[in-house]
Parts: structure tokens; sequence; C-alpha cells
């Protein structure tokens, strides 16, 4: 059993990063503010002795589920590399392609759940507008860039992830005795040049509000993939390293934009995702397949130039 154990955890070992290396990548995104950063972490650590602890093998967490690579593969880790008993939560916003995504989890769902049978639990779903249907003019905004590279977004979406998930723990403990009270997502490094919501301080602050307005320091919520406490600083074609060592069928995973059949290989995240796999050097089996509408693909390419420019052009 040790053994085994040791083995699994050796497929980790290098992707784990020293904490100046990670701090040296962390603050080169002035959003993670060093110094707000430090003060709110002091004041997770003055209860429990550092900001985030990992929770003893065997024991129950929630993990935020998309039907994407990112969770999916987070999901991978938490049960192969450090024991956890997973509770996923699917929060469906009822997007455009909700049903697209509703399939996709389904499948990942039976995937892990043969494969993992005591530490997958039955996902649980939420469905939840975000930003509330009566602000749903909100939603618009979304890919609004503000500066820099910053989008809009849905306001405090990560927060209100969060607000659920301490939710659904308590839930749990009421009908299933079972009490998880540490939450991940799988929010890379990279998504905070994006929103500003998704950096570390933010993840950050969430944790201690949680904590704060319970009153109880046992409630975590991090994202698996930037936990600097475990040597974590993962970029998406580093998850998709890791999640084809851990033989997770990844072609299966959704990240396309649009609910077609098949996903259109030419919107910004497909883009990301193709080229997530290129970099990490692993073949990608997702059917990517363009729609037929000619003034769709059109637009796709205007969107697709338009992201090149403000993302690595400015870099
Ligand atoms: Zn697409």
């Amino acid at each position: 059993m040790m053994q085994e154990k040791n083995s699994k955890q050796k497929k980790l070992l290098p992707f784990l990063k020293d904490k100046s290396t990670i701090e040296r990548e962390l603050f080169k995104n002035r959003l993670n503010e060093k110094k707000l950063l430090s003060s709110i972490e002091s004041a997770l650590s003055q209860k429990k002795g550092s900001p985030f602890v990992i929770p003893k093998r065997g024991q129950p967490v929630i993990a935020l589920m998309s039907g994407g690579i990112d969770t999916t593969v987070v999901i991978g880790m938490l049960i192969e590399f450090f024991g956890l008993r997973v509770y996923p939560l699917i929060i469906d916003r009822q997007l455009p392609h909700s049903r697209k995504i509703k399939a996709v989890c389904k499948d990942l769902s039976d995937y892990f759940k043969n494969k993992y049978p005591t530490h997958f639990h039955q996902p649980f779903t939420i469905s939840q507008k975000m930003p509330h249907q009566k602000f749903s003019l909100l939603y618009r905004f979304e890919n609004t860039i503000l500066f820099d590279q910053q989008r809009e977004g849905i306001p405090l979406q990560p927060a209100l992830y969060a607000y659920l998930a301490v939710q659904y723990g308590k839930y749990l403990r009421a009908t299933q005795n079972v009490y998880p009270q540490t939450i991940f997502g799988g929010w890379l490094p990279e998504n905070s040049e994006w929103y500003r919501y998704e950096s570390l301080s933010s993840l950050r602050s969430t944790m201690l509000q949680i904590a704060t307005m319970e009153h109880d320091f046992s409630w975590q919520f991090t994202s698996l993939a930037i936990e600097k406490e475990l040597g974590l600083y993962l970029s998406k074609a580093q998850l998709v390293a890791i999640g084809h060592t851990l033989g997770i069928p990844l072609e299966k995973t959704w990240t396309c934009y649009k609910g077609k059949r098949h996903q259109c290989g030419t919107c910004p995240p497909c883009w990301t995702r193709q080229q997530a796999f290129k970099l990490a050097g692993v073949v990608d089996e997702t059917i990517y397949k363009e729609g037929f509408n000619l003034k769709n693909k059109f637009n796709d390419g205007r969107e697709f130039l338009r992201d090149v420019k403000r993302n690595f052009i400015k870099k």
C-alpha cells in the first residue's frame, strides 16, 4: 500500500515547483498584490499554521465540476495523488451549451465512478443563473475588456461558487453524515490574466471570508492548480500532461462556447485547448468540427484574430 502511494505521488514530482519560483511567477501578475496577499495569508496562518492545509487521505472534499479539462484533471489529481474522497458539485449556469455540458459531465462521472468507486461520489447539480436572471443584461459584459487584458466577467463569480459549495457541504452533513469543508476549483494562473477575480489573492480572500463568516477556519477554498502550499502552479499544458499521465479521457472534456455536436476548434477556448495539447506533447483526440454556416465561420475568424491580438501580441 505504501509503495503504491509513493509510486502514484512520484508522477506529480516533475510538476512541483519550489516556493521562490512560484512567488516569482505569482507576483509577475500585479493582481496578486504581494502585501495584500501576505496579510490575508498571515490571518489564515494564525488560525491554522498555514494558509492552506491539504486534508488527510480518505477525507471528503468538494470539487467544482464543469466538464472542462481543468476541473476534470483536478478531480483526478485529488483522488490519485492525495487520496481524497471527492463530492463533485456541478453549477449549471443555464448557458446555451448547458445541455452539452450536462452530457459531458455524465460521461466523465461514469468514467470516474467506474475507476474510483469509493472515492468519486455522485455529482450534485445546482441550476443557478449567474448573474441572477434579473441582471441578465450583465452577461453581455462578461468579455468586455476593462484594462490591460482584464475582462469584466460575472461579478464575484468564484465567491458565488464558494457560497453554494459551503451550502452543499452543510447539506451533505445533514443528509449523509459527511462534512467536506475544503472546496477545490480548477482555476489556472493564466486565468487571472483575463479575470481579476481568479487571482490567488482573490481566492484567498474568499477563503478568509467564508472562514470568518462561519467562525470556523476548517473551511478552505482554493484552486488545486495554483495551490502554492503544495508546490503547485500549473499551466494548462501541464494540466493536460498530468491528465494524460493519469489516463483521463481528456477528449471527452468540453471547452467550446458553442453547444454543437462537436467542438468547433476555432473559437478562443477551443484554440487555447488545442495549444495546451500541443505544448504538452499529448495527442489531442478531441473531435473538432466547424459548422457549415459561412457567416459563423467569418465571425469566428474575426473573434479569433481579436483574441490573438489581445493576448499574445501584447506580451
Ligand atoms: Zn469552439
